[in-house]
This record gives structure tokens, sequence and C-alpha cells, in this order.
């Protein structure tokens, strides 16, 4: 068992214990299950629900830059249709699809690249710093049973106010008002940053996703390039899908690279 393992076993032992502590604090007698670590089980391998008890494997964290480690990833982009094909406004977020067809393959793994949304302000942080919005290209692998959890490859880019965006002044106006999908000529919507995603370099971690169910089988590749966006631009999205990002969360020992 690796250190870092053992370190995570011990701050579950420990989150679990503060949890049954609280609870019988507030409910006077309740019979609280004894932690148990599960050795067999894979890290990140379970899903978990808004209201239970997270894991320790939550998003989006605090990123501190000059403690994240050293650490090497290979990223290959394969992609057949770079263009979206559907512009949707789900309420909480704006909403890209992409057709079937392109991968992002992440240490050998592919994945398929599936959505891109938006966030404001930005959900993870650097250094403390919340940037006023955040892009989540979503890429997943189906579960090959049905209580296998799909697995996840996000990669995060981070926006600060300044010039322009290009790729979202390609679709911005367009965007339905109130809840509903558009369809997007083709290649009328060019995805810069996927497009170019091997030039980038990322912070990486082991996280969940930001929204229900809150899965934990997140690979998080944020860029350390903050891209710009104009304030216009930035109020606008924020307009559409509101104050959508979630708080941060605790690292409990996890590493960032
Ligand atoms: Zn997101």
């Amino acid at each position: 068992m690796n250190t870092l393992r053992k370190r995570l076993l011990g701050f579950a032992a420990l989150a679990l214990l503060m949890v049954a502590t609280s609870c019988e604090r507030e409910s006077g007698e309740a019979k609280v299950e004894p932690p148990q670590a599960d050795e067999q089980e894979p890290a990140g391998g379970r899903n978990t629900m808004p209201g239970l008890a997270h894991g320790l494997l939550q998003s989006p964290i605090n990123i501190l830059s000059n403690r994240s480690e050293a650490g090497h990833h290979e990223i290959a982009v394969n992609l057949h249709h770079a263009e979206p094909e559907y512009l949707a406004n789900k309420g909480h977020t704006i909403e890209l699809d992409f057709p079937r067809g392109s991968t992002i393959a992440f240490d050998g793994r592919e994945y398929e690249l599936k959505q891109l949304h938006f966030h404001t302000p930005s959900e993870h942080q650097i250094d403390g710093i919340t940037y006023p919005m955040e892009l989540h290209v979503v890429n997943s692998i189906e579960p090959k049973t049905p209580d296998e959890p799909p697995r996840y490859l996000v990669l995060a880019f981070l926006y600060r106010m300044g010039d322009e965006d290009s790729f979202i002044a390609s679709f911005l106006s367009q965007v339905p008002t109130g809840e509903g999908l558009a369809a997007l000529e083709p290649r009328q919507v060019h995805v810069t940053v996927v497009d170019q995603a091997m030039d980038f370099h990322f912070y990486h971690y082991r996280g969940s996703l930001t929204t229900p169910p809150f899965t934990e089988t997140v690979e998080w590749m944020i860029a350390k390039e903050i891209q710009q966006a104009s304030p216009e631009q930035v109020r606008r999205i924020n307009q559409i899908e509101g104050d959508n990002a979630r708080h941060v969360q605790p690292l409990y020992g996890r590493a960032v690279d």
C-alpha cells in the first residue's frame, strides 16, 4: 500500500468519524455504521448522490501551484468532428454537443468527446483565485455493465476578462432564450482549445463531476494557460445560466500534478 493510499484511508476514517460525531450530536441516539475501509474498491469507483455522504474525491478544488507535483501524462486528440452540432440552453448551463466519432486519449485510454459547457464564475481556483468563467470539455467512456459508473476526462479552461473570444462569438447570439436546443451550421463553431489541447500545459488530479450525481471517476485536466473572453461575453453567459459554480471541496490528501 503506497503512502498516498494510506493517507487517503486515514483521512477517510477521520472524515467518517467526524460525520458520525456530528450525526450523534444532532439526533442524540443515531446509530452510525463504523467506518469501513474497503480495500477492494477501486479509488474513485463509487457513485455519490447529493444529500448523502460524499466520498473523498470531490470537485472542484483550489489548486495550489507551488504544491503541485511534477507529473507526466499523455494526451492525444483524435478529431473527426471537432465542430459541435447542437447548442443547448439547459437553464443552468449553456452546452454544445459534439457528434460521435472524436476521441481524446489520456495516458493511452480513449474517451469519447461528448460536450462542452460553461460555468460562471469558475469552479476551480488557482492559488485561491476564482476566475470569471470556466469551460469544461467533457469526454467519457460508457460503462460495460449497468452497475459500473461511466469514466470521465474533463479538460477545463479558465477565462479572465480581456479580448473577445472568437469561439464564443461564433454561437453566443444563437443560444435559445429559455431552455431549448438549436442546431448549428456545419463547421460554424470551431473549438480552438480542443483542437490545440496538446499544446497546453495542465494541472491534473482525480475528482468528481461538479453536478449530481457527483460521480468520482473524473480525470481532471485544468489548463495552466488562462483564456480571455470579453466582459460582455462573460456577462451574457452568466445572464443565461446564472451563478452555477459549485464550491471548492476538500483535497483529503490528494496529489495535484
Ligand atoms: Zn462543468
